[in-house]
């Protein structure tokens, strides 16, 4: 279980033992990190785990959801146009009416919960800084940054998604919920999605390979990759101030790679 999702999903392990519950039902694509990340929690920690998959079945299972199998998670499949509406009282109530009693962490494991986790990393960094960047998919992990930073230096998120301003108001609303509000030290970059989620193309898969040959740190193209590319063109252009040290939250997801290969290039990696 490792990189971010570990972070967000420490103190929701704490609140489901304490609600006595024995599931964690959760959903994502078919190449999730939360998924990957939840199957493995139920197995360490000793839940059931169910997860609900977007789309189809493909078989054979790709490397992730072969890795949740094994780990002991019940794999469900929604189809497209249900799966927009998962967090539905109809679909809710279909899928208690199907698997019984269970805690519900939302997809990509956002909640207040996580903000509290990824809260934490500020205090594993024991070098000065000027910005810590992380890549955002939903903003929790940004939004633990910022908590645990309190007004002190500045947070940089990159959307990993296209045309996601949204992103904003939703580490704001999460800033909200942890009582943190009106902080002006942090600000999403919404400049290098590349055509959105799971999407990539030859100049960032360039700098993924040179960036990896350079410094022997393995990253990904969904988000990691999104990030520094990001870092070095900002850099590049001036926009950080002279001498600052800038520190690159390495959020993991390298998992997902075994299943990237030979799907990489201009396509989306989604499905
Ligand atoms: C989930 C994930 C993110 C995004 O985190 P959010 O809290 O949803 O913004 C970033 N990087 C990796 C590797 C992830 O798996």
């Amino acid at each position: 279980m490792s990189g971010n999702k570990w972070h967000k999903l420490k103190y929701n392990i704490q609140e489901a033992k304490k609600q006595g519950k024995d599931t964690l039902l959760t959903f994502g694509g078919a190449y999730s990190n939360h998924i990957y990340a939840i199957a493995a929690a139920g197995k360490i920690f000793n839940f059931d785990t169910i997860g609900i998959i977007r789309g189809e079945e493909h078989l054979p299972l790709n490397p992730t959801l072969s890795f949740a199998k094994d780990s002991g998670m019940k794999i469900y499949y929604l189809d497209r146009t249900s799966y927009r509406n998962k967090n539905s009282p109809e679909i809710i109530n279909q899928l208690q009416e199907k698997f019984g009693d269970f805690y519900l962490l939302p997809e990509g494991g956002t909640n207040d919960y996580a903000v509290k986790g990824c809260s934490e990393i500020i205090s594993k960094i024991n070098i000065d800084f000027d910005y810590v960047c992380c890549p955002c998919g939903t903003g929790g992990t940004l939004a633990g940054l910022i908590s645990g930073l309190n007004g002190d230096k500045y947070s940089l998120g990159f959307s990993v998604l296209k045309g996601a301003s949204f992103l904003k108001e939703n580490v704001q609303s999460l800033l909200q919920n942890s009582n943190i509000n009106s902080l002006k030290n942090w600000n999403i970059n919404l400049d290098y999605h590349f055509g959105g989620y799971a999407r990539t193309d030859l100049v960032l898969l360039d700098f993924i390979n040179r960036f990896t040959s350079h410094t022997k740190i393995p990253i990904e193209p969904i988000y990691t990759g999104k990030m520094l590319f990001g870092i070095y063109d900002l850099a590049s252009k001036g926009f950080f101030k002279e001498e600052s040290r800038i520190i690159a939250l390495h959020t993991g997801g390298l998992q997902g790679l075994k299943g990237l290969a030979g799907k990489l290039s201009g396509q989306t990696l989604n499905d």
